[in-house]
């Protein structure tokens, strides 16, 4: 089966109530058609509102008896569900979902390999799930007799999830959640940790969280020739997931081994070949190094360059879409909010090579085993929360981007891989570079890290605007963890529009009150 362009829905909303009730207003960062709908099950009633790119949305919902299904994002192991549930193979990502809770029950997301995030209301409850990754972000707010939910943080304020902080007795709204985050600034707002789903009583707002991936501990000897094969062959398998049949795919390319393997291995895939896109901003590029991979492929290749100052006025519009309280996770996410917003035309499906450090420790230039799993082991247990893998960096845009590094199986192979295959002979992220021995250029196998945030200049040009509004260097990294704050704080929870937001008088006053 391949994949469809897009998926039928990129974002939702919904209300699940038992009396009367209003259809929630939605604002949402994501661009795109909105569909709402009612649905009146023998248990709860569901208000909803599905973002979608296409002309209608039909394949990201379906009810029957008592059950609906809601589904934003997509699903890439349908072969295999297909397969065990024995349906029509035009069968919608919804509709898998609906007979995988028939055959599960709740245990039904143990199953799913996908980038999704799900709210199945049947009977009196509402199940909200998300992906092993928590790769589409979901919040909830469970109150006795109404749940709300959704896919962005502003969506469920602008919907009335901000409504009345204090309860009639005093007491902050909203039960807690164990095992779940609360929402900063929102009181009762939790965000569905990764790979689990919350199991809600509509009626008495009460809600059970099950995991349903947890990263692996355990890890793996193997030759090396098993090792390199094992991951060449999860990789590709990953990128065949992802791409539809007969549209070219776009590849986001630094020119670093990452994208440069999801590049090499999509056009191996892609009958109609693909289309590369970097970017670089007027004091740093990579552009010479994606050129080569760009040559390489033959791919059809386009370069933005982006003015840096430009660049750090859209750290609002990073900090909305994300909604990431997380300074180092929105100087990655950056330079990559400037290209997809630069990205016209239509809607695309966008795949990048984004997340394989976590698993193979790319970041941390250990030559100590030990400590090289400790960090990949730390890093995989505290990924979950900060949003690095949201479509809707992509998707204010109106594109879809896709993962492969972060794909179920990738992920695990990667992982559960012992310290010494992913660093070896002195070279970091080794089993990788050697699966891809045979499609890349040398220079680009051999090509040691460069951030995206150090390539673009971004974090160089982040320090500079925070020294520029009198920080002291050791200061630096405080300054902006509490410049993101304040900006989550208004573009996020205040619903103020990014573009009212100057940066540069933001960064100013904070470092004044530091001082005062
Ligand atoms: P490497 O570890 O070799 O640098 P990478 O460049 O693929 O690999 P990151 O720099 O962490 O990894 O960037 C994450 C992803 O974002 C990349 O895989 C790529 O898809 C995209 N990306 C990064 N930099 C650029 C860029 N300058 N232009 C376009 N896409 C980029
Ligand atoms: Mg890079």
């Amino acid at each position: 089966m391949t994949q469809p362009e897009l998926p039928a829905a990129y974002g939702l909303l919904a209300s699940a109530h038992l009396g009367g009730g209003r259809a929630p207003e939605a604002a949402f960062a994501t661009r795109g058609r909105h569909t709402r709908l009612t649905e009146r099950l023998p248990g709860q009633t569901v208000d909803a509102v599905l973002v979608h790119p296409g002309a209608d949305c039909a394949g990201a919902h379906t009810a029957e008896e008592d059950t609906l299904v809601l589904l934003a994002g997509e699903i890439y192991n349908r072969d295999e569900i297909h397969d065990t549930l024995g349906t029509p193979t035009d069968a919608t990502d919804a509709e898998l979902l609906a007979g995988l809770f028939a055959k599960y029950g709740p245990h039904a997301f143990r199953v799913v390999n996908g980038r999704y995030a799900a709210l199945l209301a049947t009977g009196g409850r509402l199940l909200a799930a998300t992906d092993h990754a928590g790769s589409v972000p979901l919040y909830v707010r469970a109150e006795p007799g109404h749940t709300l939910a959704a896919t962005e943080v502003k969506a469920l304020t602008g919907a009335g999830g901000d409504g009345g902080t204090v309860g009639a007795g005093g007491t902050v709204r909203g039960a807690p959640i164990p095992g779940a985050r609360r929402v900063r600034g929102l009181p009762g707002v939790h965000q569905v940790p990764a790979g689990a789903v919350l199991d809600i009583d509509v009626a008495a707002g009460t809600v059970t969280a099950h995991r349903t991936w947890v990263p692996p501990v355990h890890r793996r000897l193997m030759d090396e020739d098993e090792a390199v094969d094992r991951v060449r062959a999860a990789l590709e398998a990953a990128v065949v997931r992802r791409l539809p049949g007969t549209h070219r795919p776009l590849v986001v390319l630094s020119g670093g081994i990452d994208s440069s393997a999801v590049a090499a291995l999509s056009d191996g895939v892609a009958t109609a070949g693909i289309d590369t896109l970097s970017m670089g901003t007027d004091t740093s590029d990579e552009f010479p190094q994606a050129r080569v991979v760009a040559r390489h492929l033959r791919s059809t290749h386009r370069e933005i360059t982006v003015p840096s100052a430009e660049l750090l006025t859209l750290l609002p519009h990073t900090v909305h879409a994300a909604e990431s309280l997380d300074p180092e996770v929105i100087e990655y996410l950056l330079p990559l909010t400037a290209l997809y917003r630069r990205m016209d035309g239509p809607a695309r499906r966008v795949l990048t090579g984004y997340g394989a450090d976590i698993p193979l420790g790319g970041m941390h230039r250990e030559d100590r085993l030990p400590n090289l799993d400790t960090a990949v082991a730390h890093d995989m247990d505290t990924f979950d929360g900060l949003n690095e893998m949201s479509p809707v960096l992509s998707t204010v845009s109106g594109h879809w981007s896709t993962h492969p590094y972060w794909d179920r199986e990738v992920l695990e192979t990667l992982t559960s891989l012992e310290a010494g295959l992913k660093r070896r002979y002195g070279r970091d992220k080794w089993v990788l570079r050697a699966a891809m021995g045979d499609l890349l250029p040398a220079e680009t196998v051999n090509r040691p890290k460069l951030g995206v945030h150090e390539g673009s200049g971004t974090t160089a040009s982040f320090s500079a605007l925070v020294l520029r509004a009198g920080a002291a260097e050791d200061e630096v990294a405080a300054v902006k963890g509490r410049v993101v704050r304040e900006l989550y704080d208004r573009v996020v929870v205040g619903g103020a529009h990014p573009d009212t937001v100057d940066v540069e008088e933001l960064t100013g006053k904070i470092v004044a009150e530091g001082r005062g």
